[in-house]
C-alpha cells in the first residue's frame, strides 16, 4: 500500500507490536499518542526493531486541531487506531473519561479521515462486547451484552463505525475484536508495561515469578470448567500484530465494514495458564484459591475462521511461547 499508515496508542502494549509488523511488512507507520498511558523510550526500541525512522506526533486522539495537521503534513493511506482507554475496573469509576476517549477519539479520528480523505481504519475492540456468551466458541454474529463501561464504549464505537460505512460505502473499515492478547516481542525490547499493578493473569505472573508481586489469587475454583477455573482465548500479541497487517491488506482490496474475531480459537484454563507458566520460568508460581471477580463469566473462546479465512491470518504461537516470550520481557526488566 502506497503512503503511511497512523497508528494511534501506537506506544502502547498492542500498538507498539503492531508498529514493528507493519514496518517488518514494508509499511511507513507513523505513532500517534499522548502517552498517557506508555513512555517515550519505546520509541527508539521500535525504530530499532522496524529498521527504519518511526515519526510520532505527540498528541491526544481527540485534539481535531493535532490530527488536522497530522493528516496535512503525511502521505497517510490508513490507520490503525488502538488509542484507548482500556481498564474494566477503572471504567466503572471514570465513565465520562472512557466514554469520551473511547468513542468521542474515534468520532474525531473518524472525522479528520473524512475530511482528509482517507478511508482505511483498522478499529481495536475486545471480546469483551459479547458479554456471557450462550454459544461456543464464539461467533461474530453472537448477540453484544457488554458487561461493563468500558465494553459498552467499544460496543458504541463499532456502531458508530458500522452507521458510517451504512452511509458511506466508501468507508474500508476492519473491526478487531480481540480475545486475550498475552505475550511479548521475541526480542524482548517491547512488551507490556503496567505502569499500576497488572490485574491481567499473564503480566501478574511474571511478577509473580520475579518476586515483585506476592502470590497470585485464582479467581473462583468452582466454574463449571475442566478444572474449575476460568478459560479464555489466549493470543500471542505478535500473532495479533500480524492480524492487522493482514486487515490492511484485506482493506486494499475491500470497501465496506467487517467485523472480525482475533483469537486461537481454543480456551485455557488459569491453571493450565499457570503451569505453561511455570514450565517457562522454571519456578513455581505461589497461588491460593480466592472467590471468583464480580463480572466474570467461566469460559469463552472465539470462533476466528472469519479471519482465517477473509484475511489468510491464524495465530500460531502456543501458549509454551506466549509464557516464554512473556518471561523473557519480563527477565529483561519488563518496563521501559
Ligand atoms: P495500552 O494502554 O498499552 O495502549 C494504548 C495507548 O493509547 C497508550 O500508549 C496510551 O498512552 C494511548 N492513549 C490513551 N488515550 C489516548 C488519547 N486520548 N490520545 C492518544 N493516545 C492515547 O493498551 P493496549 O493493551 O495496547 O490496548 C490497545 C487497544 O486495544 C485499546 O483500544 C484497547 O481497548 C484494545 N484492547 C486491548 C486488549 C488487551 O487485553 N490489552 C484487549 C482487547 C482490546
Ligand atoms: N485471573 C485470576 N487471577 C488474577 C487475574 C485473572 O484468576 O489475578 C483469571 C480471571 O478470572 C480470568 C483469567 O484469569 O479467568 C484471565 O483474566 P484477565 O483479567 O487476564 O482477562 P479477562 O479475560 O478478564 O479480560
Amino acid at each position: 500500500m502506497d503512503g503511511a499508515i497512523l497508528v494511534t496508542g501506537g506506544a502502547g502494549y498492542i500498538g507498539s507490536h503492531i508498529v514493528v509488523a507493519l514496518a517488518q511488512a514494508g509499511h511507513t507507520p507513523i505513532v500517534l499518542d499522548d502517552f498517557s498511558n506508555s513512555a517515550l523510550d519505546v520509541m527508539p526500541r521500535l525504530e530499532a526493531l522496524g529498521g527504519r525512522p518511526i515519526p510520532l506526533i505527540v498528541a491526544d486522539v481527540r485534539d481535531m486541531v493535532a490530527l488536522r495537521r497530522t493528516f496535512h503534513d503525511h502521505p497517510i493511506a490508513g490507520v490503525v487506531h488502538c488509542a484507548g482507554l482500556k481498564s474494566v475496573g477503572e471504567g466503572e469509576e471514570r465513565p465520562l473519561a472512557y466514554w469520551d476517549v473511547n468513542v468521542g477519539g474515534t468520532i474525531a479520528l473518524a472525522e479528520i479521515m473524512g475530511e482528509a480523505g482517507v478511508a482505511r481504519l483498522v478499529f481495536s475492540s475486545s471480546a469483551t462486547v459479547y458479554g456471557q456468551p450462550d454459544v461456543l466458541p464464539v461467533p461474530e454474529t453472537a448477540p453484544l451484552r457488554p458487561q461493563s463501561v468500558y465494553g459498552r464504549t467499544k460496543r458504541t464505537a463499532e456502531d458508530f463505525l458500522r452507521d458510517l460505512t451504512r452511509a458511506n460505502p466508501n468507508w474500508r473499515i476492519a473491526i478487531l475484536r480481540y480475545f486475550n492478547p498475552a505475550g511479548a516481542h521475541p526480542s524482548a525490547r517491547i512488551g507490556e508495561a503496567p505502569t499500576a499493578r497488572p490485574q491481567n493473569l499473564v503480566p501478574l505472573l511474571c511478577r509473580i515469578a520475579a518476586g515483585e508481586a506476592p502470590q497470585l489469587a485464582i479467581y473462583g475454583s468452582d466454574w463449571p470448567t475442566s478444572d474449575g477455573t476460568g478459560v479464555r482465548d489466549y493470543l500471542h500479541v505478535q500473532d495479533l500484530a500480524e492480524g492487522h497487517v493482514a486487515a490492511l491488506g484485506f482493506l486494499s482490496e475491500n470497501a465496506g465494514a467487517v467485523t472480525l474475531n482475533l483469537g486461537m480459537g481454543r480456551g485455557s484454563s488459569v491453571l493450565e495458564v499457570v503451569h505453561a507458566f511455570e514450565r517457562a520460568c522454571g519456578r513455581r508460581i505461589a497461588r491460593v484459591f480466592a472467590a471468583r471477580r464480580p463480572g466474570d463469566v467461566a469460559r469463552y473462546y472465539a470462533d476466528p475462521s472469519a479471519a482465517n479465512r477473509l484475511l489468510g491470518w491464524r495465530a500460531s504461537r502456543d501458549l509454551a511461547t506466549i509464557c516464554a516470550d512473556a518471561w523473557r520481557w519480563q527477565q529483561a526488566g519488563g518496563r521501559y
